[in-house]
């Protein structure tokens, strides 16, 4: 499929990103840093005009400006399935993503569950959509199963299936003393608006003993493969991670790797443990982060 085609599908979903996009990020979500953001791409995969950046100092790439929580929360409802269609040129619903999670599901299971220390009781998928994953793991384990996501029309799906559902977004979830002994952000985290705050409150949601599984798009993957920085972004991932700054968030929200996959589409996935938190080696990041950057310029 040409750029010229998907350009001209897009174009007639009449969305202004341009128009909307106008919430500078002040710090760095990774490493706090309010100077090191260098610019290095100026359009996304649907061509429009996302302004990507990376962190000099710890190598995370992130949209800046970017748009609000109310604008990311419209865009959700309202335009993100006709775009992605409008991408692929084909039909991208509730439907069919629950097809492509039933996929995702097997595979994660197979990997994931004989990873585990010991069979999860309980089960939390944040960004959990109609529990698709959930209920897998959960049938799979003999666990009870609750899903955390801001979407209710999916959360009736959930709930029709026998799990707990919790309507939300993570940034705002507050489980009290509550915590579960697997805990999932699967394909969730490159849409999150704070990282490396969900990723702290991921552990403190995490049991003593127990697990926590998150997958990125691992934007080195997807370079190396495609060569070309502008086919990775898009205005639905507000950040842009690697094995290298994924490892560098755990170690700073005290989560230490105990195993992880490469999948075919680029999804790395971590299963992680309770570890202490601490400083990741800012030096190895800052040179990582310049070999980023002068691949993709
Ligand atoms: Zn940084």
């Amino acid at each position: 499929m040409t750029q010229t085609v998907i350009s001209e599908r897009v174009a007639a979903l009449g969305y202004d990103y341009g128009g909307q996009a106008a919430l500078r990020v002040a710090e760095c979500n990774l490493c706090e840093s309010r100077e090191h953001a260098v610019e290095v791409a100026e359009r996304d995969r649907y061509g429009y005009p996302a302004t990507f950046v990376v962190c000099r100092r710890c190598g995370l790439g992130y949209l800046c400006p970017r748009l609000s929580a109310t604008q990311y929360a419209h865009f959700y409802s309202e335009i993100y399935r006709p775009l992605v269609s409008a991408y692929h040129g084909r039909r991208i619903d509730a439907e069919t993503v629950q097809l492509e999670q039933r996929d995702y599901s097997a595979g994660l299971a197979a990997f994931l569950l004989p990873l585990l220390p010991s069979s999860p009781r309980t089960i939390l998928d944040i960004g959990g959509s109609t529990g698709v994953v959930a209920s897998v793991l959960a049938a799979r384990s003999n666990a009870r199963a609750t899903v955390l996501d801001p979407s209710p029309d999916e959360l009736a799906v959930a709930r029709a299936g026998g799990m707990e559902t919790i309507a939300g977004l993570v940034e705002d979830f507050d489980p009290g003393e509550r915590s579960w002994d697997l805990v999932l952000l699967c394909q969730t985290i490159d849409h999150l608006l704070d990282v490396r705050g969900t990723l702290a409150a991921l552990r403190r949601m995490t049991a003593a003993g127990g697990r926590a599984f998150v997958d990125i798009v691992d934007v080195d993957v997807l370079v190396d493969r495609t060569g070309d920085i502008e086919r990775a972004v898009k205005i639905d991932h507000p950040y842009y991670l690697t094995r290298s700054t994924a490892a560098a968030l755990f170690t700073l929200t005290g989560f230490t790797i105990v195993a992880e996959r490469l999948t075919d589409d680029g999804h790395r996935g971590f299963v992680l443990a309770q570890g202490p938190a601490g400083e990741p080696n800012w030096p190895a990041l800052a040179a990582s982060a310049a070999q980023f950057v002068a691949n993709v310029s």
